[in-house]
């Protein structure tokens, strides 16, 4: 087992491979690998059980308890008690599966009451469920372009977004991340055309907010609608867990909201909320929803309960935001560099040193806090970093842990070098 990996290669140099094969990848593939092994055994971690603030890990032959900084369990309710009572009692009645798609074998009388609870609660007329995020950002996108369209989306979209505009086969664009001026541009050039701007509530990888405000100026100015991805705002911001387009008030100029039911609601799938007629032309015409089995009425049966709890407890997201000040101010202290994180999800960036990041992340690892290693395609290939979950079920104790780990280890080499 290596210590260290070739730094001059990664998965992007394999995405056309050279094979002669398409089942069979290239032995500069395989062996690359081979000799990566040591730090892409960090990938696909496997737990004991849920994934709480505290899990369980499997590190080479050994368990390991660690506190979990990586799953996206951002209201704490993974393991709620009523949710899992709820799901439990669903499963008896309906059994384990829908068994077919929403289209021709339907969904049971609690997707249509999920669907409408989160019209009300997303003050929308209309909603449609996903059975997966991916596939719900994707189709929705996929669903309302055509060729001749345009798809303008923000440069740090979500592969979901940019995978449903290539879909499409609308033409693709990409605005500078946040850059209301480069968004002008590009409608500007666009006039005319049928438009569609993609932004996302909060940006995955890096922790900051669509900056509203000032996008949808522009739009306003160009008259085209914005869709936003809420992935990892639902519940978990805006005054009542409406998401970021509620936190900053700009419900007239998004007519269209997707999330997904993975992160705060602790589940799978993903649901689009909007008005009637856009919803009505895309059930027909959005595919992962028409052509894909509906979710299963328990996991359904949890999503109400944890909507029923989000909504009459506001305490959860109040003791989101205090973990994540907390957390956030402690590694400020420290020096790190969070980029623009003002969320949640807090990137710690490490710069371009790929060994440094494999290497560090075995070691918190080893030292009992779960952090996943996040290199290039996925994030730019000098902002190499660590993402970090921050969740209301963390108790001071376990941000403390984590911290001293992060102090010990990352501030530690960073030092030295
Ligand atoms: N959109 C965004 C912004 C995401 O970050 C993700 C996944 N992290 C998805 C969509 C896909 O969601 P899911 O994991 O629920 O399929």
């Amino acid at each position: 087992m290596g210590t260290h990996i070739d730094t001059d290669l990664s998965l992007a140099d394999f995405f056309f491979d050279n094979s002669d094969d398409p089942l069979k990848p290239s032995e500069e593939y395989r062996s690359w690998r081979e000799r990566t092994r040591w730090a892409t055994e960090l990938y696909e971690p496997n737990l004991f059980g849920a994934a709480g603030p505290r899990v369980e890990v499997r590190r080479g032959d050994v368990r390991v308890q660690a506190i979990n900084l990586t799953s996206y369990n951002y209201m704490g309710l993974v393991q709620h008690p009523e949710v899992i009572e709820a799901a439990q009692r669903a499963l008896s009645h309906y059994g384990t599966g829908a068994c077919g798609s929403p289209l021709l074998s339907g969904q049971a009388d609690l997707h249509h009451e999920l669907e409408q609870k989160l019209s009300t609660f997303m003050g929308r007329e209309s909603t449609m469920l996903f059975n997966s995020g991916f596939g719900g950002a994707m189709g929705t996108i996929a669903g309302l372009l055509r060729k001749g369209d345009v798809a303008i989306l923000d440069a740090r979209c979500h592969l979901s977004l940019i995978a449903g505009a290539n879909l499409s086969r609308a033409k693709t664009l990409f605005f500078d991340h946040n850059d209301p001026a480069s968004l002008d541009a590009l409608l500007e050039q666009t006039e005319g055309k049928r438009r569609l701007v993609v932004v996302e509530g909060i940006y995955s990888m890096d922790g900051d907010m669509a900056d509203l405000p000032r996008l949808a100026e522009v739009t306003r100015k160009h008259r085209c609608g914005i869709f936003i991805d809420e992935a990892h705002s639902i519940l978990a911001w805006g005054e009542h867990g409406r998401g970021v387009v509620e936190h900053f008030h700009a419900e007239q100029d998004v007519p269209l909201v997707f999330a997904t039911f993975s992160k705060s609601f602790a589940a799978v799938g993903g649901f689009v909320s909007g008005r009637r007629e856009t919803l009505e032309y895309l059930r027909y015409y959005s595919h992962p929803y028409g052509f894909s089995c509906a979710l299963p009425p328990a996991v359904v049966a949890g999503l109400l309960k944890v909507l029923e709890i989000v909504t009459r407890d506001g305490s959860l997201r109040q003791r989101l935001h205090e973990n994540t000040n907390y957390f956030r101010g402690r590694l400020l202290e420290m020096g790190l560099n969070l980029g623009d994180s003002t969320t949640q999800v807090v990137p710690i960036v490490i710069g371009s040193d790929r060994n440094l990041l494999y290497e560090l992340c075995h070691e918190m690892n080893d030292r009992g806090l779960f952090l996943a290693p996040v290199d290039y395609p996925s994030v730019a290939e000098d902002q190499l970093r660590y993402r970090a979950a921050v969740t209301a079920a963390h108790t001071r104790e376990d941000l403390d842990q984590a911290l001293q780990i992060i102090d010990d280890t990352i501030v530690k080499r960073l030092k030295r070098t």
